[in-house]
């Protein structure tokens, strides 16, 4: 017999508790203790694990149910069919491996096409109409057996008490999702607030909280609203053979339908759909968690039939998660180009936001304290428009017996001197200046896209052309030759060569971006640009006083201490001198025409940019003198776009505008 292995035993029981409570908190106090992206996620783990150790499922386990306890305070009923859960899809390639299953099942395949419908996130109900009136209104409960909420879905005006229908079946039965609109949500919550009362976690957990409320008076306060998605017809007469007509036929007796669904012949078509909603859905009133793919033709549904949970003719894909769970496998400290260090979880690789990710930041030593994470810890990370993806909780009750808290190292492990962290500041720093990790961090900042856009100097480059010892500082990357670059690991002639224009190449580059590469505290892309316009060269800066700088408009306290001490370094001035040899520009050419540059273009800004604010953007355009608008229309010249950029995007995809990134625009601004 197959020996398991202890963990393996302490890792199921601990999913199986902390699942149970999560699903307690959801279903029966309508109060949830985590995001459902980290419970699917958690769930999908433990039939992982007992798909492995099948001998290890239990009854009990939450992959072996539906939903969860019914509230004792309301009747329970059976369900004249089962209500059944949905299997979901995380990604494309699953939505594939469903359709190879359900196809390997039947002997022959018959002409089929998919329908594609929203998945609406609220809560199922069911609805049994006799002769056309209705009678009863049950939740989904166990999927077995639901609770009674006849009382309280009468108050819902979507759900009609008489269906309009001529000669109705002696019973009929329609299943759905009621649901809180998001203004309705949000009106609930602000009106409870109010009231001190606890907030609902969103509008799914309200709306099942607002479903089995004991009076019906508060139900019908709060306007839910219904939208049909199935009918069941409990007599022979029914012609309706497809989802796409049982759709219809519920309009035609008086249901609200969502009026997205489409039908498509294959996936190809419906990875479009799911595309377009991915992004489209956060413009909808109601919230929506993923679509629902089902096969159109009811024979081939009838055919394949219900697992003990599932419908095997349906599927839920939801859509990429920005919150996931993964392990932590070490913790390290990153030192930063101003020294800084940050603490960093080094995880197993997990897919988020469309990306792999295996390191997140930690922030700093409070952080670590306070999340108190451990390597072994389960962890949940999130990247949500950061570039850079962040530890938000550590799941203590998956945490494995043995391990250790984490101490934050005090020496720098770079250069080995000792950290040191300022009285009144959270950042701990390496403040040896020769330190590699400085120098590196520095040499990669000079080169990227924002500063001197030096192509082909990344930091693999760097890291080799360090271990080489050919640079010692950013102006030793303007002494290297071809002959030095092709003899780097995978490097060869061309693409040295290439390295070699795009170094020379980068001499163009304005000043601002020069003071911005040389990575000042605080001098941002914007506050270069500042700089730049009011000293027009690097002398007038360098002389310049606190005061001079603090009078200039947007530029504060803490930037200008910043430049002042800057240049008091000896190694800086140096540094200076010699990119002025190497006729880099230092100063600002054709000050006058500067602004203007951008006259009469419009731009709508969308997503966030990888190093300037929507506010900074707006104003480096605004000073070009060009103007942001809001919103996306024919009248726009450019959407510059960021991470995230959401239907803006597309609009502006559909009406052809130009589309540009944060760098093509700070190039469009120095380009006067
Ligand atoms: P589900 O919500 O993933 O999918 C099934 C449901 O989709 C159906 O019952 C139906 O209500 C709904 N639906 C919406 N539109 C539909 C349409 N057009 N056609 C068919 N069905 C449609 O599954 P579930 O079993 O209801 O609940 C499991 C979900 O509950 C999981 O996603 C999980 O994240 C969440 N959950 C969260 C926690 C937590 O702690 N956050 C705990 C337990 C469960």
């Amino acid at each position: 017999m197959l020996e398991i292995p202890l963990n393996i035993i302490e890792k199921i029981n601990q999913l199986k508790t902390t699942l149970q409570s999560a699903s307690y908190a959801y279903y029966v106090l309508d109060n949830p203790l985590m995001e459902d992206v980290i419970y699917d996620q958690l769930y999908r783990e433990l039939q992982e694990l007992e798909n492995e150790y099948p001998s290890l499922i239990t009854l009990d386990s939450p992959t072996q149910r539906v939903g969860d306890k019914l509230n004792s305070q309301l009747d329970s009923v059976k369900h004249n069919i089962p209500l059944y859960s949905l299997e979901n899809a995380f990604n494309f390639n699953e939505l594939k491996q469903w359709e190879n299953r359900w196809q390997k099942q039947l002997e022959k395949i018959t002409e089929f096409n998919y329908i594609c419908e929203l998945k609406i996130d609220g809560s199922a109900i069911a609805l049994t109409y006799e002769n056309g009136i209705f009678i009863r209104g049950l939740t989904r409960g166990d999927g077995i057996t639901g609770e009674d909420i006849t009382n309280n879905l009468r108050t819902i005006h979507s759900i009609p008490l008489k269906l309009n229908i001529d000669n109705p079946p002696p019973i009929i039965e329609i299943r759905g999702e009621a649901f809180l609109p998001l203004q309705e949500f949000n009106r609930i919550n602000e009106e409870r607030e109010k009231n001190g009362e606890n907030l609902f976690a969103n509008p799914r957990n309200a709306t099942a909280g607002t479903l089995r409320q004991l009076d019906p008076n508060i139900v019908s306060q709060r306007k839910l609203q219904f939208f049909a998605y199935n009918s069941y017809l409990f007599s022979k007469n029914a012609n309706i053979t497809t989802q796409k007509e049982s759709l219809n036929f519920l309009q035609e007796i008086g249901f609200l339908v969502n009026p997205n669904y489409q039908s498509f012949q294959n996936l190809e078509q419906i990875k479009q759909y799911l595309d377009y909603w991915e992004i489209e859905r956060k413009n909808l009133p109601y919230m929506t968690d993923g679509v629902v793919v089902k096969i159109n033709q009811f024979s081939l549904q009838t055919e394949l039939g219900f697992t003990q949970k599932f419908p095997r003719w349906a599927i839920a894909v939801k859509y990429p998660a920005e919150e996931v769970t993964t392990t932590v496998e070490k913790i390290t400290i990153n030192v930063g180009r101003t020294g800084a260090v940050t603490p960093m979880a080094i995880m197993k690789p997990v897919q988020i936001a469309g990306t792999t990710v295996q390191r997140a930041t930690l922030h700093n030593s409070d952080r670590v304290q306070e999340l108190d994470i451990r390597v072994g810890d389960t962890v949940i990370i999130r990247k949500a428009g950061e570039i850079i993806p962040e530890v938000v909780e550590v799941i203590k009750d998956l945490r494995p017996s043995n391990t250790h808290p984490y101490q934050m190292p005090s020496n720098c492990p770079e250069c080995g001197s000792t950290l040191l962290r300022p009285e009144n500041e959270i950042v701990t720093r390496c403040v040896n200046s020769s330190c590699p990790a400085i120098l590196r961090g520095s040499l990669i900042h000079w080169a990227s896209r924002e500063a001197m856009d030096i192509r082909g100097l990344g930091e693999k480059v760097v890291i080799s052309l360090m271990e080489y010892k050919l640079v010692k500082s950013i102006a030793d990357i303007y002494k290297l030759t071809s002959f030095q670059i092709a003899d780097l690991d995978r490097m060869g002639d061309k693409s040295a060569q290439k390295l070699i224009t795009s170094i020379e190449d980068s001499k163009k580059q304005s000043f601002s971006r020069v003071l911005y590469g040389l990575g000042i505290r605080y001098v941002g892309a914007v506050n270069a640009q500042i700089l730049a316009e009011n000293f027009s060269n690097i002398d007038n800066l360098i002389q310049a006083k606190q005061e001079n700088l603090e009078a200039i408009y947007g530029i504060g306290i803490e930037i200008a201490s910043s430049v002042v001490e800057w240049f008091k370094i000896p190694e800086n001035i140096i540094l200076i001198q010699e990119l002025k040899s190497l006729n880099l520009n230092l100063e600002t050419k054709n000050n006058t025409q500067k602004l203007g540059n951008l006259a009469n273009k419009t731009f709508v800004i969308t997503g966030t940019l990888p190093t300037l604010k929507r506010s900074e953007a707006k104003k480096l355009i605004e000073n070009a003198g060009g103007k942001v608008n809001n919103t996306i229309s024919t009248k726009i010249d450019y959407l510059v776009v960021g991470e995230d950029s959401g239907s803006k995007l597309e609009k502006a995809q559909k009406l052809q505008l130009k589309i540009i990134t944060e760098s093509e625009l700070l190039t469009m601004i120095d380009n006067s």
